[in-house]
C-alpha cells in the first residue's frame, strides 16, 4: 500500500507522515476502511454534513456556512489579538504569514464560491481592519487594494479571500480533474453540467461553473483567456493581481503613480520580508513602522499641508512627508546617506578588512572623496564606491517618476 511505503520508505527522503492528523473517507464502500491503520482518523458520511481534514466536503448550504463560519470566526478571533503585541513590525508578519487568507487556503480550494461567499466576505473585512490596527489609520479603497498585491508589485501581501476563492478553487478543479476522472472512469472536461451530474460523461464538479462565471469579473474580461482555462491557481491569481494593479493606477495621481513604480522596483519590498530580529538589526522601532507603511500605502501622515510643521528650510511640508525626507537641509536625507554608507562598507570589510570609509580617489579623479573604498575590488584594481540618495517624490523628480520606474535612482547616477 502506498501508505505503508510512505511510512517506511519517507523518512529517508525527509517525508514524515504525521498520522494522528490523517483522516480517510470512503463514502461509496466500507466506511470502516480495514485496510487502514487503526490510529487514522476515520470520517464517515453524515445527513447532516461532513468535514474532511477541516474542509466541509459534502452537506447542505448551511452546514457549509456553518463550518467555515467556524474557522473564519477563529481567524479573526486571533487577528483582534495582534494588537496584544504592541509591534507592528511583528502584528503586520504574522497576519501576512499566519493569519491572512493562506490560512483558509484549504478551504478556499474546496468550497466553491458561491457557497463560501457571505464568509470570505466577512474575512476580508476583518483583514482591513487589522490593517487599520496596525497602520493606526482608517484604510481607503485605494490604500487597501494596494494592500492587497504581492509585495513584489508594491503591495503588502494581504490577498482578500473573495477574488482568491476564484483563483483557488478552479486552480484545485484543473489540477484534480483528471484524478477524480480515473476514479469515476469518466472522461475530463471541464465544461461541465450541473443539472445532469450522475449521468453526465464528464467529470462534474459542482460549483466550478458557477467559479468560471464569475472569474472574468476579477480579470477585467468577459470570458476567461484560452491560457487561464486549465491554469493553476498562482498563475491564475497572478492575472488577478495585474488586472487590479492597473485598475489602481488608472486612478492614480502623478504622485501616486511615481510611488506605485518606486515601490515595484526590485528589492524595494525587502523590508516587508525582514524577520523583526533586533540581534540582526532588523526590527523596526513601532513608530518608524507604522509610517513606512503609511507612507508605502500613499496614506497621509501629517493631517494636511496647512497644519504639518515647517522644516528648517522654511518649506512648509506636504501631509505625506515627501518634503522632509528628500530636503537636503533636514536630517534625514543625511541619516539615509550614513546608513546607506554603512552597510555597503560593512559588507566590503567581509571581503577586505582594509576597505574603509570617505577615502581620497587621487590621480584623475582631481582628489575627490569617494564614500566608501575596497583596496582590491577586481584583478587587484580598487574601486570607489558613491553613495546618492533621491527620493522619487521629490517634486524634480515626481514626473519622471510617474513614467519611468527607477527614474530618481538613474538621476543620480
Ligand atoms: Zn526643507
Amino acid at each position: 500500500m502506498l501508505l505503508d511505503a510512505l511510512l517506511q520508505q519517507g523518512p529517508s527522503y525527509g517525508l514524515l507522515v504525521t498520522v494522528d492528523k490523517c483522516e480517510v473517507f470512503w463514502p461509496s464502500g466500507d466506511q470502516t476502511v480495514p485496510e487502514f491503520p487503526s490510529e487514522i482518523k476515520r470520517v464517515y458520511q453524515s445527513e447532516g454534513g461532513t468535514t474532511l481534514l477541516g474542509s466541509p466536503v459534502y452537506g447542505k448550504d448551511d452546514f457549509i456556512d456553518s463550518t467555515l463560519a467556524k474557522v473564519v470566526a477563529k481567524v479573526l478571533n486571533s487577528q483582534s489579538h495582534l494588537q496584544d503585541l504592541d509591534n507592528p513590525q511583528v502584528e503586520l508578519h504574522l497576519l501576512r504569514s499566519c493569519l491572512g487568507s493562506c490560512t483558509l487556503n484549504s478551504l478556499l480550494r474546496t468550497v466553491p464560491p458561491s457557497l463560501g461567499s457571505d464568509q470570505f466576505v466577512h474575512f476580508d473585512k476583518g483583514l482591513r481592519r487589522s490593517l487599520g490596527v496596525i497602520t493606526h489609520s482608517s484604510i481607503s479603497d485605494s490604500a487597501w487594494h494596494q494592500a492587497t498585491l504581492p509585495l513584489k508589485v508594491g503591495g503588502l501581501g494581504l490577498k482578500e479571500a473573495v477574488p482568491t476563492s476564484s483563483a483557488a478553487f478552479l486552480g484545485s478543479c484543473n489540477f484534480s480533474r483528471n484524478l477524480v476522472s480515473f476514479f469515476l472512469d469518466k472522461e475530463a472536461s471541464n465544461t461541465t453540467d450541473l443539472d445532469d451530474i450522475t449521468n453526465s460523461p464528464y467529470v462534474c464538479i459542482p460549483g466550478e461553473n458557477h467559479a468560471r462565471n464569475i472569474l472574468p469579473k476579477y480579470l477585467g474580461s468577459d470570458t476567461i483567456p484560452p491560457n487561464l482555462t486549465n491554469a493553476s491557481q498562482r498563475q491564475i491569481q497572478s492575472r488577478i493581481d495585474s488586472h487590479l494593479l492597473s485598475n489602481l493606477k488608472e486612478g492614480f495621481s502623478l504622485r501616486d503613480q511615481a510611488r506605485i513604480n518606486t515601490i515595484s522596483t526590485p528589492h524595494a519590498g525587502a523590508w516587508l520580508k525582514a524577520i523583526p530580529n533586533p540581534k540582526l538589526g532588523l526590527a523596526m522601532l513601532r513608530h518608524e513602522h507604522i509610517l513606512t507603511c503609511r507612507y508605502w500605502l500613499g496614506i497621509s501622515i501629517f493631517p494636511d499641508s496647512q497644519q504639518a510643521a515647517r522644516c528648517p528650510c522654511g518649506h512648509v511640508m506636504d501631509c505625506f512627508g515627501d518634503h522632509v525626507l528628500g530636503c537636503g537641509h533636514g536630517p534625514l536625507r543625511k541619516k539615509c546617506y550614513n546608513a546607506i554608507s554603512e552597510v555597503i562598507w560593512h559588507a566590503l570589510l567581509v571581503d577586505n578588512r582594509d576597505s574603509k570609509q570617505e577615502q581620497k580617489c587621487g590621480g584623475e579623479s582631481n582628489n575627490r572623496i569617494g564614500d566608501v573604498f575596497h583596496p582590491d575590488f577586481l584583478e587587484g584594481r580598487p574601486a570607489f564606491f558613491d553613495v546618492s540618495v533621491r527620493n522619487s517624490m521629490q517634486p524634480s523628480y515626481v514626473y519622471k517618476a510617474a513614467i519611468k520606474p527607477g527614474a530618481a535612482a538613474e538621476a543620480g547616477e
